[in-house]
This record gives structure tokens, sequence and C-alpha cells, in this order.
């Protein structure tokens, strides 16, 4: 890491990102012709994710609402950052929808951050780490300053667990470890969830939010 982009992270970092990884995504499609990824990961209260049961909560959608905000100004900061260094930057916001898919954002968070070798793709369909479990969420910046990395993804972490399947009120987790390059369907049913939510948390948040398979996630418990 080169000194303008150690200073990139650590500012980052004090305002309030968990997570700052770099990744190759020269060979991901909708990368939009940039080589390198930024993934910004901010980590979710576990105070708050505690309060979930077989519902959301109140307090949970405003906190879900205020991290994907915190998130976009720390990818607009970090946009910005690239572009005075000269630079191309775009930011990819925490939580919108693309034209084509109303279940996905125009990049792939994920794929991103796998690529980091932060983490992996749960059977969930959740982004977990390690270390905060899918206890985080993500935005990303796209740039072609030269950041000279190469991937080196780590393995699934699910093994047996099934814990998230069992939990998922709407049946949507279909309970396989997620495949590198295969459709999201093959192990969530994106339309089953949001439908799901939508019937029946229309008063909590909108029927926006969820968080049960965060919240019994074993990872997510670790110390
Ligand atoms: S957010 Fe809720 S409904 Fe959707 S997959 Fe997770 S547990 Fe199931
Ligand atoms: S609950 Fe278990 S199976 Fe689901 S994402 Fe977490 S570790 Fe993987």
């Amino acid at each position: 890491m080169d000194d303008k982009i150690q200073k990139l992270y650590d500012n980052l970092y004090d305002k309030g990102a968990c997570l700052i990884a770099f990744s190759d995504v020269s060979g991901v499609q909708q990368a939009k012709g940039f080589p390198y990824a930024i993934t910004i990961g901010y980590k979710l209260n576990d105070y708050i994710l505690q309060g979930i049961d077989d519902k959301p909560t109140y307090e949970y959608f405003h906190h879900y609402r205020t991290v994907n905000a915190c998130l976009d100004q720390l990818a607009l900061y970090c946009q910005t950052y690239i572009q005075r260094l000269r630079y191309t930057s775009y930011m990819i916001p925490a939580s919108q929808s693309s034209d084509s898919d109303r279940y996905a954002g125009a990049f792939p968070h994920k794929t991103a951050a796998v690529l980091s070798g932060s983490g992996w793709i749960g059977k969930s369909g959740l982004f977990v780490t390690p270390r905060w479990g899918s206890k985080i969420r993500l935005a990303t910046v796209l740039t072609d300053y030269p950041l000279g990395v190469t991937n080196s993804p780590i393995f699934s972490g699910c093994g047996e667990c099934n814990e998230c399947v069992k939990a998922c009120p709407a049946g949507a987790i279909v309970g396989k470890e997620y495949v590198s390059g295969q459709p999201r369907d093959t192990i969530l049913d994106a339309e089953k969830c949001s439908r799901y939510m939508k019937e029946h948390f229309q008063n909590i948040g909108r029927g926006s939010v969820c968080g049960i398979c965060i919240a019994v996630c074993p990872y997510n418990h670790l110390k």
C-alpha cells in the first residue's frame, strides 16, 4: 500500500469503516472496465441486532438506513479522494437497485469483497467474515488507481451449519454452499425473501428489512 492509499485507509477507518479492502475486479463483467475495487465495510451494532427475534425492529430499520447513508458518505469521500489524485473513481452506493434486476445493485459489492479475501458468500447469500460474521454492510468504489493487488479469496466457513436456512421464515434460503460464478438463485430466492418482507414486515421498515438470517449466524456471536 503506498502512502496515499495508506492515508485513505486511515481516514476511512477514522470515519467508522471496519473493513477497507482491495481487489482486482478486471475479470468482473459489471466492473465497467475498472481494474480495481475498494470495498468499504461498516459493522452493524450488536445491541440492535440482539433485538431481532422472529421479526425486525424499528431500531434495526433505522440503524440499517443510517449505516447505508454513512457508507454512501464514506464511498463519496473515497471517490473524491481518488479523483483528487487525478485517477478515475466511481462509487457504488450501499443499497441501490439496478434497472435490470431490482434485487441487485449496479455492481455486486459481495463479489469485490470476496475477491479481496475478507470473507465469503454464506448460504444465506450474505457476505460473512471470520471477524464480524455477517454483521457488516458494504459499499464499493471502482477505480483505475494502480492499487496493484492480486486476489486471494478464502474458503467458505459455513460447513455443516444451517442456522439461517432453519430460521428463514420465508423458506428463501436453499441451504447450499455458494459456488463462485453461479447465479444467486442457486442459494437464495430473492423474490421469496422480498415478498415475505413486504407481506409481513410492512409496518416495520416498510417491508424492506428483516435481519433474521443475520441475527442467527453463529459467526456473529463470536467474541
Ligand atoms: S432477510 Fe429474512 S426472509 Fe430474507 S432470507 Fe433472510 S431470514 Fe429469510
Ligand atoms: S448461519 Fe451458518 S450457514 Fe448461514 S451464513 Fe451463517 S455460517 Fe453460513
